[in-house]
């Protein structure tokens, strides 16, 4: 599993809180250089590799090991071998040139072995290892014509320190030009500053798994003995994720103490409104959209804050659940405002919600980031005087100088970028509006928690009825040919389709690139039925491509990922992926959500370039099995790992160091009810459990979080 890069989340530190870090962990707080034996080249490179201060390297957790007991004799050393062998220094052959390398020829009694160094200076060796003497060698035995060499020993010793190298010894995760050597050194200096830690961990928990101390446990994952031991299974490891969690979880229920102190409004309308708009739909609600609205009423009615999320599944019906929940704050004669992660999505938002709302007699507003001008001020200038009672827009919504009348709702999009909610919510002092945010990515359940910690939630388990099955099928990229026939006869029918470029991680350039040659091999085929969009369109270029693949004559859209979030077009019920397998699994599931919305039965079909791999091709069997997003979040975190997961750099969810969410899935739980546990009993964190416990906040840079003790 690829280790993770260091955390980042809503609580992480701002300036003004690090002064406030407890003196115990000034020593771990500290530049790498500080480091005994660091200069200041190497620090450089080992703040590349681990981090740039000492505590990075405390959890710069090895990734292999190198046994380096057995001791056989020369003669009896197997080629391939890392061995420790005691040999005497017979004489130095220096090399001649390039071609022919410096030897050392050695020897015990059953035979001789040669040190090779490759442009090695002679003095040196000539005082590592003086002819007469005995010294004990580690390294890889190799044979070469028959005759036993170890090329750059790791290790040259007298006798005398034999045993300081015949262990066990780790292997870190480095970079080029930062010898193992130094790394390992490095770490070790910085396990020589390891304080006297408090327990925060609570006391029942730690004897029944037989979890060692902080300080052992640090200790311990840099000293494996077998290869089993730098698996995440370890007591040390458990004990060290549960470290993280728990500092996770604390940080997430503290921010939410503090959002939940505030006062909100009870907000309890008399449901005109919302009468008026469930009878105007030509559909029922679904159960699952009931009860959504049952939960998210009750708590609009608390005079508390609101703060739940929304999950359901793309084409759930999460957006009329808004729109109701939203009417009945304007009800009560409060503003709601929906904010979505993109300005398609935004303007989609407001074709669904607008007519509806007119319908019931509401003003609708959009405000995005593309209006300028005096369109802008005037949106901007009823949203303050209020006559804006519903307001669609992007963050443009919460830029300087948009202030709402009176916010009594705040719904947030998050489709499947996460944690946007935290952060708007931190810069929003004061104002405790009800907040009430979606999102579509189906998110295995550990993964919510570190996002979001201890939410209210609401879930759409069920789809509108009337939807048909998508029949999903897997093929290799060379059958493209085929594909497009079989394309040309379905457009011959008269349906829409969708066809998703590759998508290039390294740059977005080449992604555009080849979407527009796909477009145009396409276009060859298919005329001016072939529509594009891409990231790097405009805006209003953007809204014309996808207004003529709604209504206009584009039947077969090409498109970069961007169609990912947004787009609802009935008729389209053919997708294409290509290259399916360079796409997470949610990301798969989200872009296909795009068909089968309609009552007509949907294609989608994913092909595969020929370097497929093992996991590649269960991934793909995954989503040719089911439709259930969170199955499919569930087994794309066992087969891949949590790092992948959601591409969860881009996701915004925070990522673990120590914590492993694939292996430790029940740490999460246990982290969250301790958390939850602690704060009831101890809400400012004053016990002597609660002082250790803001160490830990420290310790992960959670320092944020502790602000929020103080009465801020
Ligand atoms: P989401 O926002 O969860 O992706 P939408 O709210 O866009 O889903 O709903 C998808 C489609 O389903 C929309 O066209 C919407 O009008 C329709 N829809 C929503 N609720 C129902 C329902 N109860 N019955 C039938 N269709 C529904
Ligand atoms: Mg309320």
């Amino acid at each position: 599993m690829g280790r993770l890069r260091p955390s980042r989340d809503a609580c992480r530190p701002s300036t003004a809180d690090t002064a406030l870090r407890p003196e115990l962990l000034y020593p771990l707080f500290a530049e790498i250089s500080r480091l005994k034996g660091v200069g200041p080249r190497y620090a450089k490179l080992i703040e590349k590799t681990a981090g740039p201060q000492i505590v990075d390297l405390l959890w710069h957790l090895p990734s292999g090991v190198i046994d380096r007991r057995p001791s056989p004799k020369v003669a009896e050393a197997p080629d391939g071998l890392i061995a420790t062998i005691t040999v005497q220094v017979l004489r130095h052959q220096p090399g001649s040139g390039r071609r022919s390398p410096y030897r050392v020829v050695c020897a015990d009694d059953t035979g001789e072995i040669d040190l090779v160094y490759f442009h090695a200076k002679g003095d040196w060796l000539q005082n590592l290892l003086p002819v007469g003497q005995t010294r004990v060698v580690s390294g890889r035995v190799e044979h070469w014509n028959d005759r036993p060499q170890m090329a750059h020993p790791e290790h040259v010793v007298p006798e005398s320190e034999a045993e300081a190298i015949r262990t066990v010894e780790p292997v870190y995760p480095s970079t080029d030009g930062l010898p193992q050597k130094t790394l390992k050194r490095a770490v070790e200096a910085a396990l020589t500053r390891l304080p006297d830690m408090p327990e925060w961990i609570n006391p029942t928990i730690l004897p029944t798994h037989g979890w060692p101390s902080w300080g052992d446990a640090v200790r311990a994952v840099h000293a494996p003995q077998t290869p089993t031991d730098i698996e995440p299974d370890t007591k040390a490891r458990r004990r060290l994720a549960y470290d993280e969690l728990l500092s996770n979880q604390l940080a997430l229920a503290l921010v939410r103490a503090r959002m939940k102190r505030q006062p909100g409004h009870a907000i309890r309308g008399d449901g005109h409104l919302r009468e008026a708009v469930i009878t105007a739909l030509p559909f029922a609600l679904t159960n699952a959209q009931r009860m959504a609205l049952v939960e998210i009423e009750a708590d609009m009615a608390q005079d508390s804050r609101m703060l739940r999320l929304l999950q359901g599944d793309v084409g759930s019906g999460k957006t009329l659940v808004a729109l109701i929940a939203m009417l009945n704050a304007v009800e009560c004669g409060y503003q709601a405002s929906l904010m979505a992660p993109t300005e398609i999505l935004a303007r989609q938002h407001f074709a669904t919600i607008e007519p509806l709302a007119r319908a019931a007699g509401i003003r609708v507003e959009i405000l995005t980031g593309r209006d300028k001008g005096k369109g802008r001020a005037a949106a901007v200038g009823r949203i303050a005087e209020g006559t804006a009672q519903l307001v669609v827009g992007t963050h443009a919504l919460f830029q300087e100088g948009v202030e709402f009348r009176n916010l009594g709702l705040a719904v947030i999009d998050e489709q499947h970028r996460f944690g946007v909610h935290q952060r708007m919510s931190l810069g929003n002092k004061g104002r405790a509006v009800d907040t009430l945010v979606m999102t579509a990515t189906p998110i295995p359940r550990t993964l919510m928690m570190t996002a979001y910690g201890d939410l209210d939630v609401s879930r759409l388990t069920e789809k509108p009825p009337g939807r048909q099955p998508i029949d999903t099928r897997v093929m290799p990229l060379d059958r493209l040919g085929e594909v497009i026939d079989g394309l040309a006869r379905k457009l011959d029918q008269g349906i829409k389709a969708y066809w998703v470029c590759p998508l290039v991680e390294e740059s977005d350039k080449l992604e555009v690139a080849a979407a527009e040659e796909r477009a145009s091999t396409l276009r060859r085929r298919f005329g001016d039925r072939v529509g594009l969009v891409h990231g790097r369109m405009k805006g209003p270029e953007k809204d014309a491509v996808m207004a003529a693949f709604k209504e206009g004559g584009v039947d077969l859209l090409v498109a970069t990922t961007v169609i990912e979030v947004g787009v609802d077009v009935p008729a389209a019920t053919v997708m294409v992926i290509e290259h399916a397998e360079r796409f997470g699994l949610a990301q798969l599931h989200q872009l296909r959500g795009r068909i089968g919305r309609g009552d007509q039965a949907s294609t989608c079909l994913l092909l595969y370039g020929n370097a497929l791999s093992e996991t590649g091709r269960a991934r793909l069997a995954v989503m040719r099995e089911t439709e259930d997003g969170f199955r499919i979040a569930e087994e794309d975190l066992r087969l891949r790992g949590a790092g992948e997961v959601l591409g969860t750099r881009q996701s915004g969810l925070p990522s673990f160091r120590l914590a492993d969410p694939a292996a430790h899935a029940e740490l999460f739980a246990m982290a969250r009810d301790d958390a939850r546990l602690l704060l009831d009993k101890d809400p400012e964190l004053e016990s002597p459990r609660g002082e250790a416990v803001r160490v830990l906040l420290y310790l992960f840079e959670r320092d944020a979080a502790v602000r929020y003790l103080r009465g801020a």
